[in-house]
């Protein structure tokens, strides 16, 4: 049997790391089984849905590189699949036309406070006769289609993740609306609802196991009465564990960040934020094993090694997965993903005349990026020709001797062309001989004179840049006029 499994976002907003998560164990499982993964746009919630929602869930998941083999589907486009199953259900007398109206459901929900019941139906539309239905209609009311949930039933499953897991019926909130009132006089009845939706879907495509979180627990037990009812077999179910804050609450708007752009606009790779979201509740055979791709994780990915316990987000984790992919990358790659970053804190670069000094600048400050936001941290020192000095480093260029030292460095870079590394190293070796100074010293005071701040990035490399630019001698003689 070809496994088959899905994807269901709802486009009410913008691809969320929970979502997102899902999607990762869902292709996992596929490509591991060599099944297909399918995208299934759950937009029935009109008023909530947006296209924009949709693009934005569709460019995440292909910029996480969780391709899909079908759709994208939409269920807008799909409702005569649940119309025809509605049809089924009641001419099976699995549902039927309830007319309660909105006063009377609130009524009862007051009742049912009032005794201290949790709210739910009460049923009571179940067994109209013809003649009620005649009188409700007489009335103008216009009724939904509720399916009928017998209290008195357990419903069971195998969850690929948590085992044995059961449901009483009479936990479900009563008969269940599966179909909005109609528009219209001619219709039938109106807007098909969620759960049906799903399992009309999850029916018709196929689907072998659905892999969704673990907040639809309880949709997973009335869905499976709807598949009993329309009479197809049950798909297996695994619920995977919700993403928790430090605080061990579902991890939230709250937090920080939530959608997938956000963690992409932070500097997150995202090769890096898949491979961590592969960890969030999943262990590998092999737990030492932290870096790897999504396809080396498929091929080891099974359900039976999904936690059950929810999955605490570890931003420590997540950094030091990144900067791990980040110090493997080469600076010609490197440097046009850090373009936009630069130009965000407002530096922007001339990537296409100025390419061989910014993948010298990445490669300078490669090793201390844990996210490509912190470019501008790292290199802010060395992207202007101009530099101005905390009180540290004028403290250090006030110090005895330092201004000797700075002279002589600079007399000297000047008669040289083209610092290199050697060069440069053959400066300092000689300032130090030449004003029987420590080494220290001269290290820390050049630091001060051309960045300004007693720390950064290398220094021999710093300079370096410096002069290719032609930045180094302005910088040592504006240091000599703050001494
Ligand atoms: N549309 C649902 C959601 O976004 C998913 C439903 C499902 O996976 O069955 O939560």
């Amino acid at each position: 049997m070809t496994i088959r499994v899905r994807i269901a976002p709802s486009p009410t907003g913008n691809l969320h790391i929970g979502t997102a998560r899902t999607a990762v164990f869902n292709w996992l499982f596929a490509r591991h089984h060599q099944g297909t993964f399918i995208l299934r746009v759950e937009d029935t919630d009109l008023e909530r849905s947006r296209p924009e929602y949709t693009e934005n869930i569709k460019s995440g998941l292909t910029w996480l590189g969780l391709t899909w083999d079908e759709g994208p589907f939409f269920q807008t486009d799909r409702f005569d699949y649940y119309k025809q199953a509605i049809q089924t259900l009641l001419d099976k007398g699995f549902a039927y036309r309830c007319y309660c109206t909105t006063e009377e459901l609130e009524q009862m929900r007051e009742a049912q406070k009032a005794k201290n019941q949790a709210p739910r139906y009460d049923n009571r539309h179940r067994n109209l006769t013809p003649e009620d239905e005649a009188k409700f209609k007489a009335e103008g009311r216009k009724p939904v289609i509720r399916f009928k949930i017998d209290d008195h039933q357990e419903i069971a499953w195998n969850d690929a993740i948590r085992g044995r897991v059961t449901w009483k019926g009479s936990d479900l909130g009563g008969d269940m609306v599966v179909a909005r009132t109609p528009e219209t006089d001619d219709e039938a009845f109106g807007q098909p609802l969620y759960n049906l939706a799903v399992v009309v879907d999850d029916i018709e495509m196929n689907i072998t196991q659905v892999i969704r979180g673990e907040d639809h627990i309880a949709n997973t037990a009335k869905q499976i009465l709807l598949y009993e009812a329309l009479g197809s077999k049950v798909p297996e179910f695994a619920h995977t564990p919700l993403i928790l804050n430090h605080e061990g609450r579902k991890l939230s708007k709250r937090d920080g960040v939530t959608s997938i752009d956000d963690f992409r606009k932070m500097g997150f790779l995202p090769e890096a934020l898949a491979n961590y979201m592969t960890l969030l509740g999943w262990t590998p055979p092999d737990a030492t094993q932290e870096i790897f791709t999504l396809t080396e994780a498929a091929e080891k990915f099974s359900l039976d090694r999904v936690n059950k316990a929810g999955a605490k987000f570890d931003w420590d984790k997540l950094d030091w997965i990144n900067s791990q992919y980040l110090h493997k990358m080469s600076p010609e790659k490197l440097v046009d993903l850090l373009v936009p970053f630069w130009e965000n804190a407002g530096y922007p670069v001339d990537i296409a005349g100025d390419r061989p000094w910014l993948e010298s600048l990445t490669g300078l400050i490669a090793p201390s990026l844990t996210r490509l936001a912190n470019a501008f941290d790292e290199s802010r020192l060395l992207l202007t020709e101009t530099v101005s000095y905390n009180e540290q480093a004028i403290c250090q260029l006030k110090l005895e001797g330092v201004k000797e030292i700075i002279e002589f460095v600079l007399e000297n870079v000047t008669k040289i062309e083209n610092l290199t590394e050697d060069s440069a190293k053959e400066i300092i070796n000689q300032v130090t001989k030449a004003q029987k100074v420590k080494k220290g010293l001269v290290m820390k005071s050049l630091r001060a004179a051309l960045m300004g701040e007693l720390s950064g990035p290398d220094l021999i490399q710093s300079w370096l840049l410096l002069n290719q630019k032609g930045w180094d001698k302005n910088r040592l003689e504006k240091a000599l006029k703050v001494i």
